[in-house]
């Protein structure tokens, strides 16, 4: 089997209700999630993301699981129902 990559550990942690957002606003996202025996704080704010995990990876699973639940980049790209419009 395979090792379980940071996408699939992602999913995991969203679906087993490991990912607590605790703030939302348009300054960022700040959520706590609940990892092998410990709770990281996982954040957007000031256009990066970070994590206190130890993993120093821009894209730990962490981070990863908090990217799927958020859409901080909006305003960066076209609307997708605006996308399809004309398709
Ligand atoms: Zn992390």
């Amino acid at each position: 089997m395979p090792r379980e990559g940071a996408y699939g550990k992602a999913s995991r942690l969203l679906v087993e209700g490991r990912v607590i957002v605790v703030e939302a606003s348009r300054h960022g996202v700040v959520a706590h999630v609940r990892g092998e025996g410990h709770v990281y704080d996982t954040r957007h704010q000031f256009g990066s993301w970070q994590c206190s995990c130890p993993a120093m990876n821009p894209t730990c699973s962490h981070i990863a699981a908090l990217k799927r639940i958020t859409a901080v980049d909006l305003h960066k790209r076209p609307h997708p129902i605006t996308e399809r419009q004309g398709a």
